[in-house]
């Protein structure tokens, strides 16, 4: 397989930081989450990081040219000439126009993109029961994929925390955002003929499996 540059699309809690994570150590790719990177820029306290804080914590999207500008200062450095995974962007047809129109000039094309299929229901059970990792964002859930150690991060021993944008109401909002920003994106790259989409219901391992199996 050559150098891939790949999307991973899907609601909250679809599974994408965990299939991420797997695909980067799989393929040698740099796994860039949107999520994570502003997460960090809050826990910094940049500027940047506290005007995302204000939308993040009320479960809006960020404004598309604050995002768009982080992502592109990622995906444009020497290590992701191997190729990346982007997890959680685009998020909207306008990030993702944003996204093609740079990618043309500039070796950035995307290959594939990866929509991770779930039920709400689902979604709902997964937020609910997701612990990530303090340091180096690693998700867990306390059922279906809870840490070695209790409260303590099997990668790098950092401590767990839930997210407060996972709280019941957050929630609720950034479903709706997602059924009504992103989820235009599944016909975009339909019709760019990128698309794949994978079960996501499966169990970890069973998705990851579905994905390698996709990607040939
Ligand atoms: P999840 O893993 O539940 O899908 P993320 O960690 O990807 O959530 O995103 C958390 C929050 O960060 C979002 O609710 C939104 O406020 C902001 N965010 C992340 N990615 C984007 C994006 N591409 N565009 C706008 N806002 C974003
Ligand atoms: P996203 O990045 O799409 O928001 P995550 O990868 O953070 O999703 O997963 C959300 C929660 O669901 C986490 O607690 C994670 O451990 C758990 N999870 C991820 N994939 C599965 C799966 N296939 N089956 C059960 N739980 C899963
Ligand atoms: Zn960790």
């Amino acid at each position: 397989m050559g150098k891939l540059q790949l999307i991973l699309l899907g609601a909250p809690g679809a599974g994408k930081g965990t299939q991420a994570g797997l695909l980067s150590q799989q393929l040698g790719l740099v796994h860039i989450s949107s999520g994570d990177l502003l997460r960090e820029a809050q826990s910094k306290g940049t500027e940047l990081g506290n005007v995302a804080k204000s939308y993040m914590e009320k479960g809006l999207l960020v404004p598309d040219e604050i995002i768009i500008r982080l992502i592109l200062e990622h995906i444009t450095v020497p290590q992701c000439r191997g190729g990346f995974i982007l997890d959680g962007f685009p998020r909207t047809l306008e990030q993702a126009k944003a996204l093609d129109e740079t990618g043309e000039g500039q070796n950035l094309v995307i290959d594939r993109v990866i929509y991770i299929n779930i039920s709400v229901q689902e979604l709902l059970r997964r937020l609910s029961g997701r612990w990530l990792c303090q340091r180096c964002q690693t998700p867990y859930h306390m059922v279906a994929s809870p840490p070695k150690v209790a409260g303590r991060c099997d990668r790098c021993g950092g401590e767990l925390y839930q997210r407060p944008d996972d709280s019941v109401e957050a929630v609720q909002k950034r479903l709706e955002v997602y059924f009504a920003q992103t989820t235009p994106l599944i016909e975009y790259y339909q019709q760019g003929g990128k698309l794949m989409e994978v079960n996501g219901e499966q169990d970890i391992s069973q998705v990851n499996e579905e994905i390698m199996a996709l990607l040939g």
